[in-house]
């Protein structure tokens, strides 16, 4: 690999900037490929790629450096304001993960999001924000459930037998 250093000697390489156009053009393939392809996101795509290789071959590293520069500023700027968005994006996710385990509510005081156990009965959840308790119903435990099986299959038994001694009778 001796003939890429020295062919990059002097080259900017690759930075942040070049690594999210890469992972942006692939995201665009992707999607759009799902809905059959599309001309345009395609093009889009290339003239990513072709900016991507266009700026780790370049010379000029001061401008290129600016680029990254900008990019990194404006990338901070939309994390700083899309931290409650990627909140709700990551306990959404959380809670479809633990759908069959867990049950999440929110605080009635503080409308903190609080996970709790599932099919627990009612129990009674302190919230470990602000201490406020309320009471939430988390599904039916397993012994309720197994209680309610068995009454549902001796309800069947008995119908079952009821019919036997309908036909019985003719
Ligand atoms: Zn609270």
């Amino acid at each position: 690999m001796n003939w890429l250093r020295n062919f990059m000697i002097g080259r900017y390489g690759t930075d942040s900037l070049s690594l999210f156009l890469l992972v942006l053009s692939i995201i665009i393939t992707f999607v759009t490929s799902i809905f059959g392809g599309n001309l345009i996101t395609l093009l889009i795509s290339y003239a990513m790629w072709g900016w991507v290789i266009f700026r780790t071959l370049s010379r000029n590293i001061a401008a290129r450096s600016k680029e990254n520069e900008v990019f990194l500023t404006g990338w901070r700027w939309v994390m700083d304001h899309t931290v409650g968005f990627r909140g709700w994006v990551k306990t959404e996710g959380n809670r479809f993960r633990d759908r069959k385990t867990h049950k999440y509510f929110r605080c009635p005081t503080c409308h903190q999001m609080v996970r709790v156990p599932k099919n627990k009965g009612k129990v009674r959840i302190i919230c470990p924000k602000c201490k406020n308790e309320f009471i939430r119903s988390t599904g039916k435990s397993a012994a309720q459930k197994a209680k309610e099986e068995q009454q549902r299959a001796e309800k069947a038994a008995q119908k079952a037998a009821k019919k036997a001694e309908k036909t019985g009778k003719h």
